[in-house]
């Protein structure tokens, strides 16, 4: 059906997320001061722990939301529902066991269903930021949360 996606266009300046387990941090918040100068033309946001570190060791402004194990990265997922995020950046630990996995892994997924940008180590991070769609809009077709449903009901009548 054609109309099972419809276009998105994700602004000329993007609302980041950003998000780092404890392990990753020291890691995160130097990659944020490297990238200061593009990061401060953007919006960024993050899970508590990890944006208030960025935030008083780069000077750069982070809103932040519930620290990640208490509910944070479902709030961040939430934001990428309703259309509130245009791009993570996660620097995940892969070689330490997280209480709240079930948690990551919703948003890893979600992330992919609205087809946003993430990156979950540094070499992603650095092939996106020096994209050049970090300077552009760019239009992706995302699922049409509406007629999914539509189809979902008519079906199921
Ligand atoms: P934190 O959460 O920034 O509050 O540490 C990150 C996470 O573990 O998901």
């Amino acid at each position: 059906m054609n109309n099972e996606y419809i276009p998105f266009t994700i602004g000329k300046q993007k609302r980041i997320a950003l998000i780092a387990h404890d392990g990753k941090k020291q890691d995160l918040i130097d990659w944020c001061d490297k990238n200061k100068e593009i990061l401060q033309k953007h919006f960024l946001c993050g899970t508590g722990t990890t944006a208030r570190l960025i935030a008083e060791c780069t000077g750069l402004p982070v809103k932040g939301y519930n620290s990640g194990p208490l509910g944070g990265d479902q709030q961040i997922g939430a934001k990428i529902v309703e259309g509130g995020i245009d791009l993570v950046v996660f620097f995940s630990d892969p070689l330490e066991a997280q209480p709240h996995d079930p948690d990551v892994k919703a948003l890893l997924r979600i992330a992919q269903v609205y087809d946003i940008p993430m990156a979950n180590n540094k070499s992603t991070a650095d092939f996106i930021i020096t994209s050049s769609y970090m300077n552009t809009e760019y239009v992706h077709e995302v699922l049409n949360f509406k007629q999914n449903i539509e189809n979902r009901v008519k079906s199921m009548k």
